[in-house]
């Protein structure tokens, strides 16, 4: 296939490395300068689109995404389909899905878990929003870039799996840390709360796959000093995702807006930002009840 891959990042770089190394066209396009293996380099989004049976986006926020779009849709041939697996709220995923039926383009929304491993290993997992035929079109580089593409719904869906999904993610989260400070301060030892909480009502995959207690379970972002991993700052983001769509859908979820406004705390008043979003633990060590 000819593909077209706008934002070469951390993330973007490696999945459209892994789409060349499969054998596919790909000509990519970054504000940034960059280089990627087997890439060829455009002079512009638009340029990067013309003539592709697909372009995807891998890009920071929905604003950039509208931005994007704009300049992109009109230089794609009919039939062609635009596949976003960058997170963005779901209204600029509605928003984008819209201008491309009204060009006549396929589209998809597609969020992605696994972070820059899962880039790097192809090994994502996609949640994907769109008609059936854009599912079907962009199946297969999904197969090349992941090792799991579930189809959600209509447009949007990808996104409101996405941020569903990170919201119970940073709420337990932050009830891990929680419990495992209130555990050392009733004298529990670490790896008892471990070996009785993973195999209780209380586990969970924060709890069993990615403790955030150094030396406990199995190897995670805590025994590399919390150097991310998911950096606690991406939380955040994705947490205000989960709330302004709860806002946009009349929502009610106090647990999300609690977990959006600790990580805002941690993330721009403390010493959050950089570090993996489990250094909650060590945050919750050093405080106090008030
Ligand atoms: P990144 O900042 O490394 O990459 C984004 C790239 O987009 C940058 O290279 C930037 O130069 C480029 N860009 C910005 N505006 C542009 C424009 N107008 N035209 C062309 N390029 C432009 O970010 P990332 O970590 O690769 O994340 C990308 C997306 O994936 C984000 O939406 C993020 O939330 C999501 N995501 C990231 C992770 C992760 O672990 N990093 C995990 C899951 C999802």
């Amino acid at each position: 296939m000819k593909i077209g891959f706008i934002g070469l990042g951390n993330m973007g770089g490696p999945m459209a490395a892994n789409l060349a190394k499969a054998g596919h066209e790909v000509t990519g396009f970054d504000m940034a300068e960059v280089s990627i293996e087997g890439v060829t380099l455009a002079s512009s989004g638009a340029e990067a689109a013309t003539g592709a049976d697909v372009v995807i986006t891998m890009l920071p926020n929905g604003q950039i995404l509208r931005a994007v779009a704009a300049d992109i849709i009109p230089a794609m041939n009919a039939g062609a389909a635009l596949v976003d697996c960058s997170t963005v709220d779901v209204d600029s995923a509605r928003a984008v899905a819209e201008q491309c039926a009204a060009a006549g383009l396929l589209s998809v929304d597609a969020p992605v878990s696994g972070g820059i491993g899962g880039a790097a290993g192809g090994t994502l997992t996609f949640m994907a929003g769109g008609s059936a035929d854009a599912f079907a079109k962009a199946e297969p580089l999904f197969d090349i870039m992941g090792q799991k593409a579930v189809h959600c719904g209509e447009a949007g869906a990808g996104q409101a799996a996405k941020i569903c999904n990170n919201m119970i993610l940073g709420v337990t989260m932050i009830a891990t840390c929680e419990a495992f400070a209130l555990a050392d301060k009733l004298g529990l030892d670490r790896q008892k709360m471990f070996d009785v909480v993973s195999t209780s009502s209380g586990y969970s995959w924060t709890m069993n796959a990615y403790c955030p207690a150094p030396g406990v379970g199995p190897q995670s972002p805590a025994d590399n000093d919390y150097k991310p991993g998911f950096a606690s700052e991406l939380m955040l983001k994705d947490l205000r995702l989960s709330q302004q769509a709860a806002e946009s859908a009349d929502a009610d979820t106090p647990m999300g807006q609690l977990a959006q406004d600790l990580y805002a705390q941690f993330v721009e008043n403390e010493d959050g930002t950089g570090t993996d979003f489990s250094s909650m633990l060590p945050r919750f060590e050093k405080r106090s009840r008030q």
